[in-house]
C-alpha cells in the first residue's frame, strides 16, 4: 500500500484526517454506478462525513439527496443548500420545532417516527409552523433500536396520514445488525429474508391505500442484496465513500473485491522514539474512536507494524519484531524491557522521530466525528480543505 501519496500528501500539522480524493470519487461514482443500473436513488448517509461540501458533491454525482442522523445534521445540510433530506432516527420531543422551521425555510424534510406519540409532536409543530412534514414510519426488523414492529406499520401510517401538518411519505427498515456478518451468504440469506418481510409490509400499506412513497434502508455491507431486492426505492449506504478496517476485513457483499478503496487517513507524527519495540506517535484515544478494530499501519512504518493506544493523546506503532504480547493493548509491563538486551537489535527499519505514519481509522463515522476538517489531498499532493460542519450536531 506503500505509494508516492503517502509520501506526497502530508499535512501540515498532525493528526490530521486525509482523505484520498481521487478514491473518494472513485467510491462515489462506483456506488453511484450500482445504484443507476438497479433503478435506484441514493441517498447517502450523511452522519458518515459530517461534511456538507462532500454531502454536496455526492447530491451534484445523482445522489437524491441525504439522510442524517440528528436534527443538527439536518440543518448543517440544510443550511448548505441540500435540499432533500431524510432524518432516520426518531425525533426527540425538542426536535419537531427545529424541523419545522426547516420546512419552512423551503427544505424538503422527512422524518421518521416509530410511536403515536412523537406522530402527535410532529402534528403540533407543523401545525403551529403553518406547514407539512413529511413522516416514514421506521420498522425493525432485527435491530431493536428503533422502529415500530412490522404488524404496526399500517396504524401508524393511517395516523400519520390522518394527523394535521403531517403527510405519509413511506417506511425504512435499517438492517445494522447484519452489515457487517463476516459470514457473507449468512448476511445476504439474512438481508434477502428481512426484505421478503419489508415486501409484505409494502403490499399491506398498498392494500390499505397508503402505497408507502418511499422505501428506504440498507447499507454498504448489504448493498448488493439491498439493490437487487426490488423493494426499497432509495439507499442509505454511508461508509462506502471513506470505507474503513472494519468493513475492509469484513468483506464485500457479493463475495468479491469491494468496488470501494480506503479513502480516509489519518496522519500522525513520531514524536518519540526511544525504544527499540516501537514509535511513539500524535495519534491516541483522542485521534481514533476505538469501538470497532484498531486502526491500521498504512504506510510509514514497516509492513506488518501495529498501532495501539498509549493514552488520550500518543499512540504506540510496534515494529513486527516486537513480541506479539506486547503489542496488544495490556501487553507487559514495563515495555521496553528489551531496550536492555543485546540479544535483541534496534530495528533498522522503524520510523524516525518527526516522521509521519498513515492508518486506516477501525471505524470510519465516529473518527471523523473527532476533526474539525478534512484534509482533501490530490495524487500530487495538493490539499484543499473541507470543513466538517456538522461535527458536534449530534442534537
Ligand atoms: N442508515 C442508518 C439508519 C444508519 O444508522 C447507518 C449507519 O449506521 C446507515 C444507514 C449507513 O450504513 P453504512 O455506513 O453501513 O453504509
Ligand atoms: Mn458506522
Amino acid at each position: 500500500m506503500a505509494d508516492d501519496f503517502f509520501t506526497l500528501a502530508r499535512p501540515p500539522m498532525t493528526p490530521a484526517l486525509v482523505v484520498r480524493r481521487e478514491a473518494l470519487l472513485a467510491n462515489l461514482k462506483a456506488m453511484q454506478g450500482f445504484c443507476d443500473a438497479a433503478g435506484v436513488a441514493l441517498r447517502a448517509h450523511g452522519k458518515m462525513h459530517k461534511c456538507s461540501t462532500l454531502g454536496r458533491l455526492q447530491v451534484d454525482l445523482g445522489a437524491k439527496g441525504l439522510c442524517c442522523q440528528t436534527v443538527g445534521e439536518a440543518e448543517t445540510y440544510a443550511a448548505a443548500g441540500i435540499k432533500d433530506l431524510l432524518v432516520t432516527a426518531p425525533i426527540p420531543p425538542w426536535g419537531p420545532a427545529r424541523l419545522a422551521t426547516l420546512a419552512k425555510g423551503g427544505t424538503d424534510i422527512a422524518c421518521v417516527a416509530d410511536d403515536a406519540g412523537q406522530i402527535e409532536r410532529l402534528s403540533a409543530a407543523a401545525v403551529a409552523a403553518g406547514i407539512t412534514i413529511r413522516v416514514v414510519i421506521d420498522l425493525d426488523l432485527g435491530l431493536h433500536r428503533a422502529g415500530a414492529a412490522p404488524d404496526q406499520a399500517v396504524a401508524l401510517a393511517r395516523a400519520a396520514s390522518a394527523a394535521p401538518g403531517l403527510s405519509f411519505a413511506g417506511i425504512q427498515a435499517y438492517l445494522g445488525h447484519l452489515q457487517h456478518l463476516p459470514d457473507i451468504a449468512q448476511r445476504r440469506a439474512a438481508d434477502e429474508a428481512a426484505l421478503v418481510r419489508l415486501k409484505a409490509v409494502v403490499t399491506e400499506l398498498t392494500e390499505a391505500g397508503l402505497a408507502p412513497g418511499i422505501v428506504t434502508g440498507g447499507g454498504t455491507g448489504t448493498y448488493v442484496t439491498d439493490l437487487a431486492s426490488g423493494v426499497f426505492n432509495e439507499i442509505q449506504a454511508g461508509s462506502y465513500a471513506f470505507m474503513d478496517v472494519e468493513y475492509g476485513d469484513c468483506g464485500a457483499p457479493d463475495g468479491g473485491e469491494w468496488p470501494f478503496r480506503p479513502a480516509l487517513f489519518v496522519a500522525a507524527s513520531v514524536v518519540s522514539a526511544r525504544h527499540k519495540t516501537h514509535v511513539s506517535i500524535d495519534a491516541g484515544l483522542k485521534a481514533f474512536s476505538v469501538d470497532g478494530p484498531a486502526a491500521r499501519v498504512l504506510a510509514g512504518a514497516a509492513p506488518g507494524s501495529r498501532w495501539r493506544s498509549m493514552g488520550d493523546e500518543h499512540g504506540a506503532i510496534f515494529h513486527p519484531s516486537a513480541p506479539e504480547a506486547m503489542k496488544a493493548a495490556g501487553g507487559p509491563d514495563p515495555i521496553g524491557a528489551l531496550d536492555a538486551d543485546p540479544a535483541f537489535p534496534w530495528p533498522a527499519d522503524a520510523p524516525r522521530s518527526g516522521d509521519v505514519v498513515w492508518l486506516q481509522p477501525g471505524h470510519c463515522d465516529p473518527t471523523v466525528n473527532l476533526y474539525d476538517a478534512l484534509y482533501v489531498a490530490d495524487e500530487d499532493g495538493r490539499i484543499e480543505l473541507w470543513p466538517v460542519d456538522a461535527r458536534r450536531r449530534n442534537a
